[in-house]
């Protein structure tokens, strides 16, 4: 019987960085996988990033893990999203090549030290006096450890659907995990469906391209990671392409309705909102003229293509005959079918903020088993499970990010406090705090917890130092240095193309103009000259958005301020208006000290603690 610190469970998007953040941390680590190659798929799209999820990735990134590293070695394309719009809702994304992603991640986890690889199914989880102390495997194998990290994706019962053909399967032509599903249950986990789905793949000799849109990508493609060396990033891109579906598309496939496992009865588990199959779109929008389908290459060799929008579970004659009349694609072969999958997931409810489960010491859970979907939510949860299994065997306190510091932070307190009945995936709506929570700063704001957790390496850090000393030291000339409206400075502005000033003012307010960009910055304060690229980036936001970003920071005071406040330990939480029976038997259970100990205990709503609040003012 072998003995480990951490067990991690399944080497997807989850469990890469559970592992990676558990063995860096030097916990002794063992990664059990069905299947070595599959380290690090991408079971569906070739892309990672986007909308929301590229700030997860960098957030993952900033405290030290691997799925931006990744991508900037296998990214065959790399766009910014909203490129045009403010700097909270831009969106870093890249098509990768899936090959290159999964083998760079396979030798990053096979090279990763204190970290031991195992291809076994894990059957059984072991668990005594309300403790986990290993697993069993398929192999009949025992391994014990003092945490253990569940991240089985689509795996837990998986169930594929073909139209009327059903499969058991995790994934394409993978098995199912089927006994653990079990032994969760004998624990006392109530398991639940969830579904989701993927598109068919074309032969690329088949498409013609001539009749779509072409979508290249960026001109100066920009890495994910900080680690990333940009002097030197220059990827070979390939382009994406747009067509469109059209009517006949249209009366195909409501023409097969009939025969949709979706809406037979066959498919019970609730399904993405935002990612919807084909014959979803079609019968919640039966007026939309057509659909985008976007055409993207899998690989660097582009052999075969991804049809992004045309996710389906319809019946495989249908799905070539609607996928012929789409233009571009009237000749398309088709070289894998589309498919939707049935999975058990936990509902998150379950779990602390640490994601630690509530009813088993030392068991934790992340990723898609907690009822989220994408790469990029996975992976987060992945590395937060990782840091906080490795913290408790160090008997330290969790490392729980709060909603105002990290898109991950909202991510996590979203699913434990209120739990998810349908695929949940990350947007920058969710986050009240956009404006703080940017991509481009996410190193900022969290690289100092990856260096101190011991993920980022000691030039990192360095360098990260030396940027907020940059922006620390222009943000004071920014503030600090006024204009008067003399001839010399109007001159300048207007041959800047700028309008010229009135009155005496901060020149922070005319560098935060939107017509405002580095090279007028330089003209009108040389001194910054010297300064980094990514330096005078974070200072031509600050110094557009400043009023908005203080009025955020001082929301967050207010915040931190008012859940400071203590609760007498007699508090009366009974009769209280506008607190639910079972609020308030929680907090009769727990009896928080604080208002901040109350706002982690997993139900107890932000209009609870509002409420609690006022009544401790009301009876002091
Ligand atoms: P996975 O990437 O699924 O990895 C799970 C890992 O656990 C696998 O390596 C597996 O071998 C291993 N494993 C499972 N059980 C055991 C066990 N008992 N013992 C040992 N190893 C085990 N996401 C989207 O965002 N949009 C989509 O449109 C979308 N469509 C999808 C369509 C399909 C058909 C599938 C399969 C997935 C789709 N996804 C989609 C989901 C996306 O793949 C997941 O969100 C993401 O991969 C989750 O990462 P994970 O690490 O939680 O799990």
């Amino acid at each position: 019987m072998k003995e480990f610190d951490v067990i991690v469970v399944g080497g997807g998007h989850a469990g890469i960085e559970a592992a990676n953040a558990a063995a860096r941390m030097g916990k002794n680590t063992l990664l059990l996988t069905m299947l070595v190659e599959q380290i690090g798929a991408a079971s569906c799209n070739p892309a990672i990033g986007g909308l929301a999820k590229g700030h997860l990735v960098k957030e993952i990134d900033a405290l030290g893990g691997l799925m931006a590293l990744a991508t900037d070695n296998a990214g065959i394309q790399f766009r910014v999203l909203n490129e045009n719009r403010g700097p909270a809702v831009r969106g870093s994304r890249a098509q990768i090549d899936m090959d290159r992603y999964r083998i760079w991640m396979r030798n990053a986890i096979l090279n990763t030290p204190n970290l031991t690889v195992a291809q076994e199914i894990v059957d059984e989880i072991l668990v005594k006096n309300g403790k986990i102390y290993g697993v069993k495997t398929n192999l009949l194998n025992v391994y014990r450890c003092k945490a253990l990290i569940l991240t089985t994706g689509t795996f837990m019962r998986g169930l594929m659907h073909f139209g009327p053909v059903k499969i058991e399967g995790g994934r394409f032509h993978e098995l199912p995990a089927k006994k653990i599903s079990k032994s969760l249950e004998e624990l006392g986990f109530k398991l639940e469906r969830l579904k989701t789905g993927t598109t068919a793949r074309i032969d690329a000799r088949t498409i013609d391209f001539s009749k779509m849109e072409i979508q290249p990508g960026d001109e100066n493609p920009k890495p994910f990671s900080f680690r990333t060396d940009k002097k030197t990033f220059n990827p070979k891109q390939l382009p994406c392409f747009i067509t469109y579906t059209n009517e006949t598309t249209h009366d195909i496939i409501k023409g097969n309705f009939h025969r949709a496992p979706l809406f037979t009865g066959q498919i019970e588990g609730i399904g993405p909102r935002y990612c919807p199959s084909i014959e979803d779109k079609l019968n919640k929008f039966p007026d939309k003229e057509r659909h985008h389908v976007f055409v993207e290459p899998q690989t660097l060799e582009a052999t075969e293509y991804y049809l992004n929008g045309l996710s389906t579970s319809l019946p495989m004659d249908v799905q070539e005959d609607f996928i012929h009349t789409i233009p571009g694609l009237e000749n398309a072969k088709i070289v894998r079918f589309g498919y939707a999958i049935e999975y058990d997931f936990i509902q998150p409810t379950n779990l602390k903020h640490s994601l630690e489960t509530k009813a088993i010491e030392g068991l934790f859970f992340a990723g898609q088993i907690n009822g989220t979907t994408g790469y990029e939510e996975a992976a987060a949860q992945g590395i937060m499970a990782g840091i906080n299994a490795a913290l408790k065997i160090d008997e330290k306190e969790p490392l729980i990010l709060r909603r105002d510091e990290a898109y991950i932070g909202v991510l996590i307190d979203d699913l434990v406090t209120k739990g998810t009945n349908e695929p949940y995936r990350m947007f920058t709506s969710r986050s009240e705090y956009r404006l703080l929570l940017r991509e481009d700063n996410a190193i900022l704001r969290l690289g100092d917890y990856g260096y101190k957790l011991g993920l980022l390496d000691e030039e990192t850090y360095k360098r990260i130092e030396k940027l907020k000393e940059e922006i620390n030291r222009g943000m004071k000339i920014v503030n600090e240095t006024f204009v008067t409206p003399n001839k010399e400075i109007n001159v300048l502005l207007e041959s800047l193309g700028e309008e010229k000033i009135q009155n005496k003012m901060e020149i922070r307010k005319i560098i935060g103009r939107h017509t405002f960009n580095k090279d007028k910055l330089f003209k009108l304060l040389p001194e910054l000259k010297s300064f980094s690229d990514e330096a005078i980036e974070q200072i031509l936001i600050e110094s557009r958005y400043h009023h908005y970003i203080e009025k955020q920071k001082q929301q967050i005071d207010k915040m931190k301020e008012m859940l400071s406040v203590k609760i007498p330990e007699d508090f009366e939480y009974k009769g209280i208006p506008g607190l639910s029976r079972e609020i308030v038997e929680k907090l009769e259970k727990y009896r928080p000290a604080t208002l901040f100990q109350a706002s982690e205990i997993s139900g107890v709503t932000p209009a609870a603690i509002d409420i609690i609040h006022m009544y401790i003012n009301i009876k002091r």
